[in-house]
């Protein structure tokens, strides 16, 4: 098969959706891989790298659309990547097509077939194309949340770790999913004192369990945030329900009682924001100040740091992406299920119930 891959042309998206060693993997299976010319930069990867891994350089978006019998990409196509879609190619990326009729109604247009990375499922019932990318932000959060803490950027002036004889900074860490999770566990090895909040007991257990004492864990609600507040230095926004926007758990009237300085890092900020103050931002200008609170509410975390998010989202995608290029999207998905209800698009029609319900259309 031929796979093709475009330079991203999203704005500030500076990952690309085949690494080298990917590309090496699919060659070695036979396939051709097409890459555009400056695709891996942003990434850290040269053409160099492709062409020593077997890929051909190709100039232009056009000659790869026009050719290759897969896309794979990382963010949904742009307008003008959906024009050059063809009757029977595939598509393999991220789509979010629940919020994006324009994109739906484009894709439909086109006749291709759309796999959705956020639609794909794994054994557990989670989502493994979207955790990488949730790892990465889970991370990042404590990493911005420090920066954004010193006095320069307009907080409190606190050091994650404290020294000796001067205590921590004091976490709060609101829904400990993936992303709390890994948020949790770089503040607690910055040496913060972190407190995790969920509303689930079994990944409250689970965290007990796996951080055995170097956090504390509370049930989420309005009251034991209201005790906490006054205390942080930092709270970190991860908590997700699923189909729905983020509920507000913070509110601006409770500034009054944090201390001047504080952080808040809103990574659920993609599903609207869980603190009532929250606006998205960008990492052109990631951070503002509400009533002596500092916010950070970048909507596409990992694109900071899109060499590390670009190797995990890689990681996750090549043995699908594998599949689907020896087998045929056809004969890949009847294999597997999980990669089945990736399937969001084909010939003309909506795949993807929820999909479909979200925008009043037929599935
Ligand atoms: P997840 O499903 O793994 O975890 C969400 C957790 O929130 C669950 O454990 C759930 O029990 C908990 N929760 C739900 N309601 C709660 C409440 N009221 N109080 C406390 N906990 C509550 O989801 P995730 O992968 O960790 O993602 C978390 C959020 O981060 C999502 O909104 C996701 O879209 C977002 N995200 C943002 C970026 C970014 O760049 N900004 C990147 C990745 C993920």
């Amino acid at each position: 098969m031929q796979i093709g891959c475009p330079t991203e042309i999203k704005p500030q998206e500076y990952r690309v959706g085949i690494t080298p060693n990917a590309a090496l993997e699919a060659v070695s299976q036979g396939h051709e891989v097409l890459i555009q010319s400056g695709a891996g930069l942003g990434a850290g990867f040269d053409d160099a790298a492709y062409e020593a891994a077997g890929a051909k350089i190709i100039a232009t978006a056009e000659d790869i659309f026009a050719s290759a019998d897969m896309i794979v990409k990382v963010k949904e196509p742009q307008a003008v990547e959906r024009k050059m879609l063809r009757q029977g190619q595939l598509l393999f990326t991220y789509l979010h097509l629940a919020p994006d009729p324009e994109q739906t109604k484009d894709l439909l247009a086109s006749g291709c077939t759309a796999i959705a990375y956020e639609t794909v499922t794994d054994r557990a019932g989670g989502l493994p194309l979207l955790a990488p990318m949730s790892e990465v932000a889970g991370r990042l959060a404590p990493q911005v949340g420090a920066w954004t803490l010193q006095k320069a950027n307009g907080g409190r002036g606190v050091l994650m770790g404290g020294v000796p004889g001067v205590g921590p900074a004091r976490v709060i860490v609101i829904g400990g999913g993936v992303v709390g999770i890994n948020a949790a566990r770089v503040a607690a090895g910055m040496g913060a004192d972190v407190t995790v909040l969920d509303r689930s007991l079994p990944r409250l257990s689970l965290l007990d369990d796996l951080f055995m004492g170097r956090l504390k864990t509370g049930y989420s609600s309005a009251g034991l945030l209201e005790e906490l507040l006054p205390q942080a230095d930092m709270v970190v926004g991860a908590v997700l329900i699923p189909g729905a926007a983020a509920p507000k758990l913070v509110r601006r009237d409770q500034f009054a009682i944090m201390k001047p300085g504080a952080v808040l890092v809103d990574v659920a900020i993609d599903q609207g924001g869980c603190f009532e103050t929250s606006r998205a931002t960008t990492h052109q200008d990631p951070i503002y100040e509400v009533d002596g609170i500092m916010h950070y509410c970048v909507a596409n975390m990992p694109g900071a740091v899109a060499r590390t998010s670009t190797l995990a989202l890689g990681n996750a995608t090549m043995p699908f992406m594998l599949a689907l290029a020896k087998k045929g999207w056809k004969q890949a998905c009847a294999d597997d299920p999980h990669l089945l209800n990736g399937l969001n698009v084909h010939d003309g029609k909506l795949t993807y119930e929820a999909v479909g319900t979200a925008l009043g259309m037929d599935t």
